[in-house]
């Protein structure tokens, strides 16, 4: 290679584009060499027929070659205006090309250049006209555009497409041999994949459409191939650490922990929590996803594995996104677990310093059998006496570093992570890697759909009265304003003058408020008495969005809810609906723009969550939706983890069975380089061999 670059090197130092278009470069999130040759195309264009100039129609795109006949540089009247227009033919017909402000191209097509255009054809003034095609000249009868499918790539301001992909293919012609194959040649076979670099070329320059789609099988398969890769080391390199400790199923605890439930489990409960129990007998970590609509029953299961844990002599733990849940979980266990004898120790952000040092030391001493908490479980100086199991719930709103975190604190305890946002099988495969997957699809009996309605503004005194009505028949209200701004005191003081106008219309009513920045002994007062029925009305930022359990409320009312993204707006709805009451979901507010509607539309067309879930990964993406995006595990440039579901598979297939084979990876040394340069940080890969 002339130029000395290898893959890494910065952008800046190939020929041509240097440091000021090196930043713009860096807006398409290009920075090296390999960024650079991995920037595929939006779109191309099918130049491959030349059309003939005498059979041009207005209307269509053409690619044409012709020589020049005559060009000009045409005044107009306009100022800031330039026209140049160039006759050309093609020996069997004549056509004008016409281009607005590029001036000094006529310098280029002297007459007598043969070159390719490539262009809308008008009809202006009786005559066929080119518009502002792209032109190339031709040398030597060969041009890069000339009688193929030619690339068209994301444009940025400052960069035209057409100055990207004639830096691709020079590109492509130096550094294309950098690009060395690292799929072992036994999976390539299996699974008839192309050569990388011929891969990587093809999809700039494709052949046609089969050639593409062989090109793009290979590329994808590139990159879920490397985070299975990836997922399946780190299984491997926690499993072959220590034993996971063997716990105890459905022993004396649970079995006096299910008797004093108020009902039996459903049948999909008893199904999944069968399922864990079959995980924590084994001296394997279980890695388990239990999905669940919203109300399903997640919480009794995970006592129940809890128990296990504390039955077969360890601690279990769970952590929650956010403090609300954390306060209602710790208080709900502790009435279930201290008639046990099990103390519960609650670990947030805001303890007394006495409260903490208390908390850690019966934690470390392994006086405390479970504890709940937000993050602050995962704080350097939170240590457990015998860490059997860890449990996350709305899994979702974590990163998969947290979850090892925790689990972190433990001798490979055992980790259930639950959601009620159920993602396609694909995904949590690329996510988790081979994780299990239980599913409560059944809710407890007598539950009803919750009615979800818009309501406009005009009908907001019919909604008040309603309100009221509900009210005095004992039934509570959530009422949930809207997001005005990602800041959060924002909303804060949206929720308090909200608070304050709904406790003036409901002068004889308790109305309650509660968000994010109250003080935790505040939250904790407010939702406690909601839950004991000593408020009516609850004014709430979206903090009550998960998790929160009062089967009285009825009625969740959401203010601007075309502001909420789907998933977020069942988790409100699922608020209610909780007892066998019929309950309701009113969504205020005018959708403002058409993405909204259709989250309204959707809401209110169906309360199932798997549907919802759906729509909202067409609408917003897996990494938004699975709260993956921040680690950028799920930035394919090319797989589709909605579409390529069967190669996922297979890559999925070919990576275990590699790691199995060869731990150490010490058969693909290359392959191993790009895992560890890729991944190595982000999914904590310990480094062998
Ligand atoms: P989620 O799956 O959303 O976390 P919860 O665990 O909070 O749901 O349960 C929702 C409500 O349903 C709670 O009030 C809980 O006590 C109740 N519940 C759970 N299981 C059953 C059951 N088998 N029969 C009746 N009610 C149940
Ligand atoms: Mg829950």
């Amino acid at each position: 290679m002339t130029e000395e670059l290898s893959l890494d090197s910065d952008v800046r130092f190939i020929k041509g584009v240097g440091p000021g278009r090196a930043r713009l470069l860096e807006r398409l999130s290009v920075r090296t060499v390999r960024d650079l040759l991995y920037l595929f195309p939006r779109r191309y264009e099918d130049r491959r027929e030349l059309t003939p100039l005498d059979t041009l129609k207005p209307g269509m795109a053409a690619a044409v070659l012709a020589r020049v006949v005559t060009v000009e540089r045409k005044p107009t009247r306009r100022p800031g205006l330039s026209l140049v227009r160039a006759l050309v033919t093609d020996g069997k017909g004549y056509g004008y090309a016409l281009w607005f402000n590029r001036r000094g191209l006529e310098r280029l097509l002297p007459p007598g250049t043969e070159a390719s255009f490539y262009g809308p054809i008008e009809m202006h003034g009786g005559r066929l006209q080119i518009t502002n095609p792209e032109v190339e000249v031709v040398r030597e009868g060969e041009a890069d555009s000339l009688g193929r499918i030619v690339p068209v790539y994301p444009a940025t301001e400052g960069l035209s497409p057409l100055w990207l992909r004639r830096l691709l293919r020079r590109l492509l012609s130096v550094a294309r041999e950098e690009l060395r194959e690292n799929l072992p040649e036994a999976i390539r076979h299996r699974r008839s994949l192309l050569d990388l670099p011929v891969a990587v070329e093809g999809l700039h320059y494709p052949l046609d459409g089969d050639h593409w789609r062989a090109c793009r099988r290979r590329v994808a398969f590139q990159e879920l191939f490397l985070l299975q890769l990836g997922l399946a080391l780190r299984r491997h390199q926690a499993r072959s650490g220590s034993l996971s400790p063997r716990l105890a199923p459905l022993g004396p605890r649970s079995e006096a922990f299910l008797a004093s439930l108020p009902f039996s489990l459903t049948t999909a409960q008893r199904r999944v929590v069968e399922e864990i129990g079959a995980d924590l007998v084994l001296t394997e970590p279980m890695n388990r996803l239990l999905q669940g609509d919203v109300g399903s029953g997640k919480t009794v299961v995970a006592v129940l594995a809890m128990l296990a844990a504390v039955d077969g002599g360890c601690q279990a733990a769970l952590m929650v996104p956010t403090e609300v849940l954390a306060l209602q979980h710790h208080r709900r266990l502790s009435r279930l677990l201290e008639p046990l004898g099990l103390e519960v120790a609650l670990l947030r952000g805001a303890l007394s310093a006495r409260e903490r040092e208390e908390s850690l030391l019966s934690l470390r001493e392994g006086r405390v059998a479970v504890a709940v908490g937000t993050h602050a479980l995962i704080e350097e100086h939170v240590a457990f006496h015998r860490l059997g199991l860890v449990v996350i719930d709305e899994q979702h709103r974590f990163g998969v570093l947290q979850r090892g975190a925790l689990a972190a604190k433990g001798t490979s305890p055992h980790v259930l992570v639950m959601t009620a946002t159920p993602i396609p099988r694909t995904l949590t495969i690329s996510i988790y890697g081979d994780l299990a997957v239980s599913v409560i699809d059944e809710l407890p009996p007598g539950r009803r759909p919750v009615v979800t309605r818009r309501i406009s503004s005009r009908q907001r005194p019919r909604l008040m009265e309603f309100i009221e009505a509900e009210i005095a028949r004992c039934r509570q209200i959530y009422w949930v304003c809207p997001l005005v701004e990602e800041s959060e005191s924002l909303d804060v003081a949206s929720a308090e003058s909200r608070h304050e106008d709904l406790a003036a219309l409901l002068p004889h009513r308790r109305v309650g408020l509660l968000h994010g920045q109250m003080a935790s002994r505040e939250k904790e007062t407010v939702l406690t008495a909601f839950q004991r029925g000593e408020v009516d009305l609850l004014v709430s930022t979206t903090v009550i969005e998960v998790g929160v359990d009062v089967p009285n409320a009825t009625v969740m009312v959401i203010e601007d809810a075309h502001r909420f993204g789907l998933s977020q707006l069942h988790q409100l709805r699922g608020r209610v609906g909780r007892g066998g009451e019929e309950s309701y979901c009113l969504l205020l507010g005018g959708a403002a723009t058409v993405e909204g509607r259709k989250r309204l539309e959707a809401l209110c067309a169906t309360q199932d969550g798997f549907r919802i879930a759906e729509i909202d990964l067409r609408l917003r993406g897996p990494g938004e939706v699975c709260g993956v995006r921040q680690h950028g595990l799920t930035d394919f440039r090319v797989a589709d983890l909605l579409k390529d579901g069967r190669l996922l598979n297979e890559a999925r297939q070919e990576a275990q069975a590699l790691v199995a084979a060869d731990p150490s990876l010490s058969s693909a040394s290359e392959l191993k380089r790009e895992l560890y340069a890729l991944y190595g940080e982000r999914l904590e890969l310990a480094v062998t061999g």
